[in-house]
């Protein structure tokens, strides 16, 4: 942390004080991969073992699960607002995913990266492209599953989709990691749970200690 002097303006006197501020500013860190291949289990685990990181809650107009929480998983939107809100830029980034709008409130993120944080953004590949154009040293890693047969396993598992929701998230899985490898630098597997948790620890601490 570095003593910086902050000024208040007000009508009749000026105000100067020392603030602690950070002495830079966090990461952004998106994960994409495809639906069910993993990554909220990893970004739990990579919240736990990374100090100073936190996770952007997205914006999304689909409907809540029956386990899920408002502003704990989601901001729960109905479409008319999530337009509102885009179109008054306060999204970092949005996408359709899936027949419904996903986003990610700039505020927020902007926040925690001032308060020092690194973000965790768990975004699909066309959100990571927008978030890579708006922070260039964005560290940006793709979680592939072992193979498409445990990929069906985990979405299944999760038991939230229906056998057609399965079968589009399995072609939607399929269509986003061709076009991933562009835009990716890092790519991990996600076959042991540990390993995979490993791995995105050593690429964070890396770019981290990099800049
Ligand atoms: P996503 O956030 O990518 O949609 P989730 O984190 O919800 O995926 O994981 C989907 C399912 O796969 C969950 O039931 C989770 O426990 C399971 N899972 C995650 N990682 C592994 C792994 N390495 N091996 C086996 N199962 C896993
Ligand atoms: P799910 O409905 O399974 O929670 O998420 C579906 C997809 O939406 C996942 O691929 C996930 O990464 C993506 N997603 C979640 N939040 C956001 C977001 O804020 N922006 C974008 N672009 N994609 C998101």
């Amino acid at each position: 942390m570095l003593n910086r002097t902050a000024c208040v303006e007000a009508a009749d006197s000026r105000e100067c004080h020392e603030v602690k501020v950070p002495d830079k500013r966090g990461k952004v860190i998106v994960i994409s991969g495809p639906s069910g291949v993993g990554k909220g289990t990893l970004c739990a685990e990579i919240l736990k073992r990374v100090d100073d990181t936190c996770l952007s809650i997205s914006a999304t107009t689909r409907e809540r699960g029956a386990s899920e929480m408002e502003g704990k998983d989601y901001y729960f939107l109905t479409r008319e607002t999530f337009e509102a809100r885009r179109a008054g830029g306060l999204f970092l980034e949005w996408a359709e995913v899936f027949g419904n709008y996903y986003g990610t409130p700039k505020d927020k993120l902007n926040e925690m990266l001032t308060t020092g944080k690194s973000v965790l953004l768990e975004i699909d590949v066309q959100g990571g492209k927008q978030a890579k154009a708006a922070y260039p040293d964005a560290i940006m890693i793709f979680i592939l599953p072992p193979d498409e047969h445990a990929l069906y396993t985990r979405i299944q598992g999760r038991g939230r989709d229906s056998e057609d929701s399965v079968q589009v998230r399995l072609s939607e899985a399929r269509a986003e990691t061709s076009v991933a490898w562009d835009h990716y630098e890092h790519r991990v597997v996600n076959d042991d749970l540990e390993q995979a948790v490993h791995a995105i620890v050593r690429i964070i601490r890396a770019a981290s200690a990099a800049c």
